[in-house]
């Protein structure tokens, strides 16, 4: 298959594929108009749930994964780490048992797990929608069982290391030995907690400024701690809602123009994206409300602690890149980048317009706000729009 499309920094590219890589990948002589932009797929590492399947229960059939994947390719995604929130130790059991059964079979654009919790701190400032009374301090033991239970499937796990550094540290250091990253989050790390967590081998923060306490010291805040460390990754989820548009720009301004850029895009989408209705869902065992507005919150009216709070997002890996280029006034090719190659190269991943590399790419209708046209894993065209 050969295609002659653009690429998002403007570059007219002849590209040929050949079976699922890349075979060549070169500049087009000439000038040709009203061709479809081509762009590596998006690459999400916090998917909770979507198009109305809930991954933190049991996922019913195989329609039901199928049904879920298919909509991430639909909105752009050739790559998502599958996410758990906080969990009893049994409820991680029966669900990564079930999951890794699936991911074996059928992996479809699913690259692994992401754990966020249990290991976060279980103040009613840093949990969000965690259930506390499943949290718990960092334990080796766990780590050994969900190894044993997914072995590398397991690539990110989310922790607070101020509720027992010392653990933290070594579960860190022994995770990444195992090919396990670590990022910070639900987190009141800073200072020296933080320095040693990111010495030990902590690489990101996740969703930073969500998670964090509504009122803090004007400097002494997480949001300036995680900034201000050295090569510290951020992923920021850019519906609008989590941080809002003039605090996104800030700091996803600050994490792009670092001397090297950290900024990472993610939508901790939930059941409810790409689902097309409001009302309640679940994550997990939380009981969930979509709002008006597309948000996704513990219910005002439910005997849950905590109402009001965000729950994941509704937003689409797609919708997403474009927001985040609005908000933050990122060149589409930088926001793009924080949500593909970016995060891909933290897991290893091959993956960008190479040639040699995975054939795994968005073509994009060639107007100034794009819709997706088509979605390609390893060559074969998985989402044509209608
Ligand atoms: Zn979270």
């Amino acid at each position: 298959m050969k295609i002659t499309a653009r690429s998002l920094s403007g570059e007219i590219l002849d590209v040929q594929v050949d079976g699922s890589v890349f075979k060549k990948v070169s500049k087009h002589k000439g000038d040709v108009l009203d061709l479809p932009w081509i762009a590596p797929g998006l690459i999400d590492i916090q998917i909770n749930g979507f198009g109305g399947i809930d991954f933190n229960r049991p996922i019913e059939s195989d329609a039901a994964w199928e049904h879920a994947t298919q909509q991430l390719y639909a909105h752009g995604c050739t790559g998502f780490l599958l996410t758990l929130i906080t969990n009893r130790e049994e409820g991680y059991r029966e669900l990564l048992g079930d999951l890794v059964t699936r991911l074996r079979r059928d992996p479809r654009n699913c690259f692994g797990f992401h754990l966020e919790g249990p290991w976060l701190n279980p103040d009613p400032s840093f949990r969000g929608a965690h259930r506390s009374e499943w949290m718990q301090k960092p334990a080796l033991s766990l780590l050994k069982e969900w190894r044993g239970l997914v072995g590398d499937w397991l690539k990110l796990i989310t922790l607070a290391p101020e509720v027992d550094l010392d653990a933290a540290v070594t579960v860190i250091t022994e995770g990444k030995k195992q090919g396990v990253e670590f990022f910070i989050g639900h987190s009141g790390a800073m200072g020296e907690t933080l320095a040693r967590a990111v010495k030990a081998g902590a690489i990101g923060w996740t969703h930073l400024g969500n998670a964090a306490p509504a009122l803090a010291p004007k400097f002494d805040n997480v949001l300036f701690h995680a900034l201000a460390q050295p090569g510290l990754m951020a992923s920021l989820i850019p519906d609008g809602v989590h941080v809002p548009p003039h605090a996104f720009r800030a700091l996803a301004q600050a994490l792009e123009q670092a001397a090297s850029s950290r900024l990472l895009l993610t939508t901790d989408a939930m059941a409810g994206a790409a689902a097309g209705r409001k009302g309640r869902t679940t994550l997990g065992e939380v009981e969930v409300e979509i709002g008006a507005d597309g948000s996704a919150r513990l219910p005002e009216s439910s005997s849950q602690p905590g109402p009001g709070r965000l729950a994941g997002s509704t937003l689409t890996p797609f919708a997403g890149v474009f927001l985040a280029e609005k908000m933050a006034g990122l060149y589409l090719e930088d926001a793009w980048e924080a949500f593909s190659t970016r995060p891909a190269s933290i897991f290893g991943l091959k993956h960008g317009l190479v040639e040699g590399q995975p054939a795994d790419f968005c073509l994009l209708s060639p107007e100034k706000t794009p819709y997706l046209l088509a979605t390609y894993q390893r060559g074969k065209c998985v989402y044509e729009a209608p």
